[in-house]
């Protein structure tokens, strides 16, 4: 049976996107454009980050093109869902968006999943790939589970071919394999590099 239009709307909406690939590649200058177009058709938007090491500043609520969006720094799963749940039961949230879900600890999936079965419209970013090119947490449980997935791919800062790693760079050389993900005088970088520019010493 053919449902009409009625019929639809009375219907739940509820679904998840990720927006995943390299850095570099404007996750979240897409993240931002899809709340605001969302903001823009009245809908109640509330956005969420992880609070990380200030190493990761560029990537906090300023988007590295300058986009300006207000999100709610969390420490955890368990923080955003007291944060987000006190909302909701001031009012309805139509529209959750989760920035940078490889930084949350691994509960945020089934939350995020929650969310979209009681009808919310939960937007993610994450990096699909950490800097040995090894999938990363909660972005690859995220992969199957979402409706939408968009992997978007960053210009190679050595050579212009397209990128979808991202090379770390120690003391100015490739990271190695071994290398800890926190560095305590934290003198490293990264830059979105291709396939034949990405370097990493296997220990
Ligand atoms: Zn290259």
């Amino acid at each position: 049976m053919i449902q009409n239009r009625d019929t639809i709307e009375q219907k739940q909406l509820g679904w998840v996107e990720l927006i995943t690939g390299c850095m570099f590649a404007g996750k979240t200058e897409e993240f931002i454009k899809r709340l605001r177009r969302h903001a823009f058709a009245k809908r109640n938007v509330i956005a969420f980050k992880p609070v990380i090491d200030t190493r990761y500043a560029v990537n906090e609520v300023a988007s590295h093109a300058g986009t300006l969006l207000s999100s709610i720094p969390v420490n955890s799963t368990v923080e955003l869902k007291e944060k987000l749940e006190a909302k909701i039961l001031e009012k309805k949230v139509d529209v959750v968006g989760i920035d940078e879900i490889q930084f949350f600890d691994e509960a945020i999936v089934d939350y995020i999943e929650e969310l979209a079965d009681r009808g919310i419209i939960v937007i993610v970013t994450g990096l699909d790939k950490d800097f040995r090119s090894q999938p990363f947490k909660n972005v690859d449980r995220i992969l199957p589970l979402a409706e939408m997935v968009d992997k978007l791919t960053a210009i190679c800062q050595k050579c212009g071919n397209f990128a979808n790693r991202t090379q770390r760079i120690i003391d100015g050389k490739p990271a190695d394999w071994n290398s800890p993900l926190i560095l305590v005088d934290g003198n490293d970088s990264y830059e979105a590099r291709c396939r034949n520019c990405y370097q990493i010493e296997k220990g």
